[in-house]
Protein backbone atom coordinates (compact mmCIF):
# COMPACT_ATOMS: atom_id res chain seq x y z
CA UNK A 1 0.00 0.00 0.00
CA UNK A 2 0.99 3.56 -0.93
CA UNK A 3 1.69 5.75 1.97
CA UNK A 4 1.40 9.61 2.03
CA UNK A 5 4.88 11.79 2.98
CA UNK A 6 3.70 11.93 6.35
CA UNK A 7 3.84 8.54 6.53
CA UNK A 8 0.06 7.77 6.87
CA UNK A 9 -0.74 4.36 5.48
CA UNK A 10 -3.29 5.66 2.73
CA UNK A 11 -6.30 4.03 3.05
CA UNK A 12 -8.05 3.05 -0.55
CA UNK A 13 -11.84 3.47 -0.18
CA UNK A 14 -14.37 1.87 -2.96
CA UNK A 15 -17.08 4.17 -4.56
CA UNK A 16 -20.18 4.79 -1.97
CA UNK A 17 -23.14 5.62 -1.48
CA UNK A 18 -24.75 6.87 1.82
CA UNK A 19 -28.18 7.37 2.27
CA UNK A 20 -28.74 10.86 4.42
CA UNK A 21 -32.47 9.04 6.32
CA UNK A 22 -30.20 6.22 7.53
CA UNK A 23 -27.34 8.88 8.76
CA UNK A 24 -29.99 10.55 10.44
CA UNK A 25 -30.58 7.41 12.77
CA UNK A 26 -27.93 7.66 15.63
CA UNK A 27 -26.19 4.75 16.87
CA UNK A 28 -25.44 3.00 13.26
CA UNK A 29 -23.23 2.76 10.67
CA UNK A 30 -24.29 2.22 6.88
CA UNK A 31 -22.72 2.29 3.51
CA UNK A 32 -23.73 1.16 -0.16
CA UNK A 33 -20.12 0.22 -1.39
CA UNK A 34 -19.73 0.33 -5.51
CA UNK A 35 -16.92 -0.85 -7.79
CA UNK A 36 -13.64 -0.83 -5.56
CA UNK A 37 -10.55 0.48 -7.66
CA UNK A 38 -8.39 -1.95 -4.92
CA UNK A 39 -10.24 -4.21 -6.56
CA UNK A 40 -10.72 -6.31 -2.90
CA UNK A 41 -13.57 -8.72 -1.50
CA UNK A 42 -16.06 -8.24 0.77
CA UNK A 43 -14.01 -8.95 3.98
CA UNK A 44 -10.90 -6.84 2.41
CA UNK A 45 -13.57 -4.09 2.12
CA UNK A 46 -15.01 -4.54 5.59
CA UNK A 47 -11.79 -4.48 7.27
CA UNK A 48 -9.50 -1.91 5.49
CA UNK A 49 -12.00 0.50 4.31
CA UNK A 50 -14.56 0.28 6.90
CA UNK A 51 -12.56 -0.93 10.28
CA UNK A 52 -15.35 -3.59 10.54
CA UNK A 53 -14.07 -6.67 11.47
CA UNK A 54 -16.06 -9.07 9.49
CA UNK A 55 -16.67 -11.51 12.05
CA UNK A 56 -19.33 -9.56 13.11
CA UNK A 57 -21.19 -9.00 9.72
CA UNK A 58 -23.65 -11.72 8.90
CA UNK A 59 -24.78 -12.58 5.09
CA UNK A 60 -26.37 -14.87 3.51
CA UNK A 61 -26.22 -17.54 0.12
CA UNK A 62 -28.79 -15.55 -1.60
CA UNK A 63 -31.08 -17.41 -3.68
CA UNK A 64 -33.49 -14.43 -4.98
CA UNK A 65 -35.81 -15.88 -2.07
CA UNK A 66 -38.82 -14.17 0.39
CA UNK A 67 -36.54 -15.68 3.03
CA UNK A 68 -35.88 -13.27 6.12
CA UNK A 69 -33.70 -14.62 8.92
CA UNK A 70 -32.17 -13.15 12.13
CA UNK A 71 -28.25 -12.96 12.26
CA UNK A 72 -26.71 -15.83 13.44
CA UNK A 73 -22.84 -15.87 15.05
CA UNK A 74 -21.74 -18.52 12.39
CA UNK A 75 -23.40 -15.82 9.37
CA UNK A 76 -20.04 -13.68 9.85
CA UNK A 77 -16.99 -14.80 8.80
CA UNK A 78 -15.67 -16.55 11.29
CA UNK A 79 -13.86 -19.99 11.10
CA UNK A 80 -16.27 -22.40 10.67
CA UNK A 81 -18.78 -20.27 9.07
CA UNK A 82 -22.37 -21.44 8.09
CA UNK A 83 -23.79 -20.40 4.91
CA UNK A 84 -27.36 -20.19 5.16
CA UNK A 85 -29.73 -20.12 2.29
CA UNK A 86 -32.12 -16.53 2.64
CA UNK A 87 -32.66 -12.94 0.89
CA UNK A 88 -32.36 -11.04 4.15
CA UNK A 89 -30.92 -11.14 7.39
CA UNK A 90 -31.95 -8.79 10.09
CA UNK A 91 -30.05 -8.51 13.96
CA UNK A 92 -30.83 -7.02 17.42
CA UNK A 93 -27.47 -7.70 18.73
CA UNK A 94 -25.15 -4.36 19.32
CA UNK A 95 -21.77 -4.42 17.48
CA UNK A 96 -23.48 -6.93 14.94
CA UNK A 97 -24.32 -6.05 11.57
CA UNK A 98 -25.74 -7.58 8.25
CA UNK A 99 -24.86 -7.31 4.63
CA UNK A 100 -25.82 -8.13 0.56
CA UNK A 101 -24.37 -8.30 -2.05
CA UNK A 102 -25.82 -7.21 -5.39
CA UNK A 103 -25.40 -6.25 -9.45
CA UNK A 104 -28.63 -4.52 -10.39
CA UNK A 105 -30.71 -6.20 -7.31
CA UNK A 106 -31.80 -3.62 -5.01
CA UNK A 107 -30.07 -3.82 -1.73
CA UNK A 108 -32.61 -2.54 1.09
CA UNK A 109 -30.82 -1.43 4.40
CA UNK A 110 -33.22 -0.72 7.44
CA UNK A 111 -31.87 0.67 10.99
CA UNK A 112 -34.90 1.58 13.82
CA UNK A 113 -35.61 5.13 15.56
CA UNK A 114 -35.26 3.50 19.24
CA UNK A 115 -34.56 -0.30 18.37
CA UNK A 116 -31.10 -1.68 18.24
CA UNK A 117 -32.13 -3.78 15.20
CA UNK A 118 -31.50 -3.34 11.32
CA UNK A 119 -31.93 -5.29 8.32
CA UNK A 120 -30.28 -6.04 4.95
CA UNK A 121 -32.18 -7.29 1.95
CA UNK A 122 -31.39 -8.58 -1.24
CA UNK A 123 -34.40 -8.18 -3.31
CA UNK A 124 -34.44 -8.42 -7.58
CA UNK A 125 -38.11 -9.20 -9.34
CA UNK A 126 -37.98 -12.62 -7.65
CA UNK A 127 -37.67 -11.63 -4.09
CA UNK A 128 -40.01 -8.62 -5.09
CA UNK A 129 -42.71 -10.88 -5.99
CA UNK A 130 -41.92 -13.05 -3.38
CA UNK A 131 -42.06 -10.28 -0.56
CA UNK A 132 -38.69 -10.52 0.72
CA UNK A 133 -38.76 -6.89 1.78
CA UNK A 134 -42.58 -7.41 3.74
CA UNK A 135 -41.51 -10.20 5.14
CA UNK A 136 -38.42 -8.84 6.47
CA UNK A 137 -40.41 -5.98 8.41
CA UNK A 138 -42.76 -8.84 9.61
CA UNK A 139 -39.99 -10.30 10.98
CA UNK A 140 -39.12 -7.01 12.82
CA UNK A 141 -42.84 -6.79 13.87
CA UNK A 142 -42.95 -10.31 15.35
CA UNK A 143 -40.24 -9.72 17.85
CA UNK A 144 -40.55 -6.00 18.61
CA UNK A 145 -44.03 -5.75 17.93
CA UNK A 146 -46.25 -4.54 15.36
CA UNK A 147 -46.15 -0.43 16.99
CA UNK A 148 -42.30 -1.12 16.40
CA UNK A 149 -42.71 -0.74 12.27
CA UNK A 150 -43.32 3.23 12.40
CA UNK A 151 -40.54 3.96 14.16
CA UNK A 152 -38.19 2.22 10.71
CA UNK A 153 -36.56 4.02 8.46
CA UNK A 154 -34.69 2.66 5.22
CA UNK A 155 -32.59 3.09 1.71
CA UNK A 156 -33.18 1.29 -1.46
CA UNK A 157 -29.44 1.44 -2.87
CA UNK A 158 -27.85 1.64 -6.04
CA UNK A 159 -29.75 -1.00 -8.29
CA UNK A 160 -31.44 -1.30 -11.80
CA UNK A 161 -33.80 1.56 -12.65
CA UNK A 162 -36.59 2.48 -14.94
CA UNK A 163 -33.99 3.65 -17.80
CA UNK A 164 -32.11 0.48 -18.35
CA UNK A 165 -34.14 -2.62 -16.55
CA UNK A 166 -36.19 -4.12 -19.82
CA UNK A 167 -38.11 -7.17 -18.90
CA UNK A 168 -40.73 -9.91 -20.74
CA UNK A 169 -44.70 -10.14 -20.38
CA UNK A 170 -44.40 -12.40 -17.74
CA UNK A 171 -41.93 -11.04 -15.31
CA UNK A 172 -43.96 -7.35 -15.49
CA UNK A 173 -46.91 -9.21 -15.31
CA UNK A 174 -45.60 -10.51 -12.29
CA UNK A 175 -43.99 -7.54 -11.01
CA UNK A 176 -47.41 -5.12 -11.70
CA UNK A 177 -49.13 -7.27 -8.86
CA UNK A 178 -46.80 -6.22 -6.60
CA UNK A 179 -47.15 -2.61 -4.82
CA UNK A 180 -46.70 0.27 -6.51
CA UNK A 181 -46.47 -2.06 -9.66
CA UNK A 182 -49.33 -0.20 -12.01
CA UNK A 183 -46.70 3.43 -11.41
CA UNK A 184 -43.39 1.46 -11.57
CA UNK A 185 -43.44 -0.67 -14.24
CA UNK A 186 -44.18 0.88 -17.52
CA UNK A 187 -44.52 -0.22 -21.72
CA UNK A 188 -40.86 -0.31 -23.07
CA UNK A 189 -40.17 0.28 -26.49
CA UNK A 190 -40.42 -3.05 -28.08
CA UNK A 191 -43.41 -5.73 -28.75
CA UNK A 192 -43.94 -7.50 -25.24
CA UNK A 193 -41.40 -5.58 -23.39
CA UNK A 194 -41.86 -3.14 -20.40
CA UNK A 195 -39.32 -1.53 -18.10
CA UNK A 196 -39.39 -1.86 -14.09
CA UNK A 197 -38.25 0.68 -11.70
CA UNK A 198 -36.53 -1.75 -8.93
CA UNK A 199 -35.74 0.81 -6.40
CA UNK A 200 -39.16 2.55 -6.89
CA UNK A 201 -40.93 -1.22 -6.67
CA UNK A 202 -38.62 -1.95 -2.95
CA UNK A 203 -39.66 1.27 -1.73
CA UNK A 204 -43.80 1.03 -1.95
CA UNK A 205 -43.12 -2.99 -0.37
CA UNK A 206 -41.39 -1.09 2.63
CA UNK A 207 -44.78 1.45 2.65
CA UNK A 208 -46.91 -1.59 1.87
CA UNK A 209 -45.63 -3.53 4.91
CA UNK A 210 -46.16 -0.31 7.06
CA UNK A 211 -43.56 2.13 6.95
CA UNK A 212 -44.43 5.59 7.02
CA UNK A 213 -43.76 8.08 3.73
CA UNK A 214 -41.06 9.69 4.00
CA UNK A 215 -39.33 7.05 6.25
CA UNK A 216 -37.48 5.25 2.98
CA UNK A 217 -35.78 6.94 0.43
CA UNK A 218 -33.83 5.54 -2.80
CA UNK A 219 -29.91 6.74 -3.31
CA UNK A 220 -27.45 6.21 -5.61
CA UNK A 221 -27.06 5.84 -9.38
CA UNK A 222 -28.54 3.39 -12.02
CA UNK A 223 -26.29 0.83 -11.46
CA UNK A 224 -26.72 -0.30 -15.60
CA UNK A 225 -25.83 3.77 -16.47
CA UNK A 226 -23.16 4.25 -13.29
CA UNK A 227 -19.84 2.73 -14.15
CA UNK A 228 -19.13 3.11 -10.41
CA UNK A 229 -21.08 0.38 -9.16
CA UNK A 230 -21.08 -3.35 -10.78
CA UNK A 231 -23.85 -4.57 -12.88
CA UNK A 232 -25.22 -8.16 -13.85
CA UNK A 233 -26.66 -6.42 -17.35
CA UNK A 234 -23.76 -4.40 -18.02
CA UNK A 235 -21.09 -6.24 -17.17
CA UNK A 236 -22.51 -10.06 -18.04
CA UNK A 237 -21.00 -11.08 -15.36
CA UNK A 238 -22.17 -12.15 -12.06
CA UNK A 239 -18.18 -11.98 -10.86
CA UNK A 240 -18.74 -7.85 -9.71
CA UNK A 241 -21.17 -7.69 -6.91
CA UNK A 242 -21.23 -4.82 -4.24
CA UNK A 243 -21.86 -4.59 -1.02
CA UNK A 244 -24.36 -3.19 1.22
CA UNK A 245 -24.16 -2.95 4.66
CA UNK A 246 -25.15 -1.54 8.01
CA UNK A 247 -24.17 -2.19 11.91
CA UNK A 248 -25.25 -1.21 15.05
CA UNK A 249 -22.53 0.64 16.65
CA UNK A 250 -21.21 -0.81 20.23
CA UNK A 251 -18.68 1.95 21.57
CA UNK A 252 -18.10 -1.12 24.40
CA UNK A 253 -17.14 -3.55 21.79
CA UNK A 254 -14.13 -0.86 20.63
CA UNK A 255 -15.73 -0.34 17.08
CA UNK A 256 -15.18 3.13 15.89
CA UNK A 257 -17.19 4.86 13.19
CA UNK A 258 -15.47 5.63 10.35
CA UNK A 259 -15.87 8.52 8.55
CA UNK A 260 -18.14 8.83 5.56
CA UNK A 261 -16.95 9.40 2.18
CA UNK A 262 -19.55 9.54 -0.70
CA UNK A 263 -18.94 9.45 -4.42
CA UNK A 264 -22.27 10.66 -6.38
ZN1 LIG B 1 -30.01 3.18 -16.22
Amino acid sequence: MRRLARGHPRVILPHVVQSPLLRSVPGFYHAFAGVDPARRGSREILRQAFSVPPSRVGTLRQIHSGIALEMEETDGDVPGRRWRVGDAIWTAAPGTGVGVRTADCVPVLLAHRELPVCAAIHAGWRGLVAGVVEETVRCIAARFGQDAVSGLVAAAGPSAKGCCYEVGEEVAGNLGECPGGPLHVAKGMGAGKWNADLPSLALEALFAAGLPRGRAEAVGPCTVCSPRFHSFRREKSLTGRQLSFIYKVDFSDGFTTPTGQETR
